[in-house]
């Protein structure tokens, strides 16, 4: 309930912000003899840089603001959102334009108005750029880390130059208190993202962690395992993931998120199974032992702790199976005898990760596995081939209404058991999923 408040609050908050420049319009002096067209793209315009400058709030990870949604959701919604943001602020540029073509006269005429001019067209050259860079970063093989960091520069500039743009075309906001609450506005906007890459690091620096093992396990995964260094260890709850930064430095780019893979019990020493997959995880088998890491978390939502019933039921597909793993490790520490299914997938049964774990895991707890391989051995007996909801049918209990559902692998896959479980009868509202990829 609680959640459900604060999330109908942070929206309430959100739609205000993004309103509230149309309020600022209507207070009085307005400039008179404006035409429907012309207040439009005003209009258009600041609400426009309004959820620009929003967007800084939504990556900067505040729990409170990610908790009651998730974050992959508020990632989503950032990426649907910046777009909008970038077709609302094009076509407030269009419909001026198309009202006053003799506006792009004043390009060539020195004076306040090409400023006015300049500044609002360099902005939304930004906000072009910004978008294709995202929307194009595996095309154009763009690393992570650039992209982020072109992301955040790109940012700033847009904003600054769509403020300055606001200042310079001067309609609707004077008397001064008007213009200093846009700049206001922008300069606590670029504050929140300074919070994200130089006071939080500045934090984490004060509570480091050190490795202290990094372990192989099948199908090219490691166990990395941390323990914190003079503070007592991040609180998690069994399902949730934090962003990990490893070496001297909490002021690098270089930082990934992982699912904490150990229970929930053990704050002291923190798990990590990490799959070798693109640049970063690649080498992650030759860290150094007692080199530093620095985590922001924890984050996520989708937890045991967060949806209590009667029983569960984990869908994991390979390396999805990390956070199920800490929420069935968390389960045994607890001595929680609550009925348990996992449904785990993968290629071949050499590959899968953490599975003699599971298997002792089998004996503590009440909990059935049912193995599923893509690439069976010859005297196989299991499953075989993918999660189905022909497979579901098999194995769900008769009273799975009674149980929540957590599903984790990659994304065809989770997009498939979701519709597979509605056919079942089992709805939304019982189902979580995690995601690995958020950008
Ligand atoms: C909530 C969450 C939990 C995760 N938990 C695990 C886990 O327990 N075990 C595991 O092996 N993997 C996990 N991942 C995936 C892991 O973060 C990526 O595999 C890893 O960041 C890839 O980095 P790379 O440089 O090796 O690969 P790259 O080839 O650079 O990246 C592959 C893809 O991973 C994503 N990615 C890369 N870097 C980042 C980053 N810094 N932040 C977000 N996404 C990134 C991008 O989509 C990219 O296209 C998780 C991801 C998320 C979002």
């Amino acid at each position: 309930m609680i959640r459900v408040l604060s999330g109908l609050f942070w929206l309430a908050l959100y739609l205000a912000v993004v309103l509230s420049p149309l309020l600022l319009m209507l207070m009085p002096p307005t400039p008179a003899g404006r035409t429907f067209s012309t207040e439009l793209s005003a209009a258009l315009g600041f609400i426009g840089l309004a959820q620009m400058g929003l967007q800084f709030v939504l990556i900067a990870r505040f729990r409170p603001v990610t908790e009651p949604y998730g974050i992959d959701i508020i990632l989503q919604y950032h990426r649907q959102i910046g777009l909008a943001s970038l077709a609302l602020v094009s076509s407030h540029a269009v419909i001026a334009i198309a009202e006053r073509p003799a506006l792009l006269g004043s390009l060539w005429a020195p004076g306040g108005g090409r400023t006015a001019l300049l500044t609002g067209l360099a902005s939304i050259l930004a906000f072009v750029l910004l978008a294709g860079l995202s929307l194009g970063q595996r095309r154009l093989r763009l690393g992570y880390e650039a992209w982020r960091v072109s992301h955040a520069l790109l940012g700033l500039l847009m904003l600054g130059l769509a403020t300055a743009h606001v200042v310079h075309v001067g309609h609707y906001v004077s008397p001064g208190w008007k213009r200093l609450l846009w700049v206001a506005f922008a300069a606590l906007m670029a504050g929140v993202l300074a919070y994200l890459r130089l006071l939080q690091p500045l934090l984490q620096r004060s509570r480091p962690y050190r490795v202290v093992a990094v372990e192989p396990d099948r199908g090219r995964t490691w166990i990395l395992a941390v323990e914190p260094e003079g503070h007592p260890g991040m609180r998690f709850l069994p399902g949730q993931f934090a962003w990990i930064k490893l070496g001297n430095s909490a002021y690098t780019f270089q930082e990934h998120p992982f699912s904490f893979s150990s229970s929930a019990e053990v704050p002291a020493r923190l798990e990590f199974g990490i799959k070798e997959l693109g640049d970063f995880t690649a080498g992650i088998g030759e860290t150094r032992l007692e080199i530093r890491a620095y985590l922001d978390g924890p984050h996520g939502s989708m937890s045991i702790d967060r949806y209590p019933a009667a029983g569960y039921v984990f869908i994991a597909g390979g390396i999805g199976i990390t956070p199920i793993v800490s929420m069935l490790r968390t389960m045994a520490d607890r001595d929680d005898r609550r009925p348990a299914l996992l449904i785990y997938a993968d290629d071949a049964w050499e590959n899968m990760p953490v599975r003699d774990e599971i298997e002792a895991l089998a004996r503590r707890i009440a909990l059935d596995v049912v193995w599923v391989l893509e690439s069976p051995p010859e005297a196989w007996q299991g499953e075989t081939g993918w999660v189905t909801a022909g497979l579901l049918e098999r194995h769900l209990p008769d009273e799975r209404i009674q149980r929540h559902f957590f599903v984790c692998g990659p994304n065809p896959m989770i997009r498939s058991v979701e519709s597979s479980l509605h056919g079942l009868g089992v709805p939304s509202r019982l189902i979580e999923a995690e995601r690995f990829t958020l950008v």
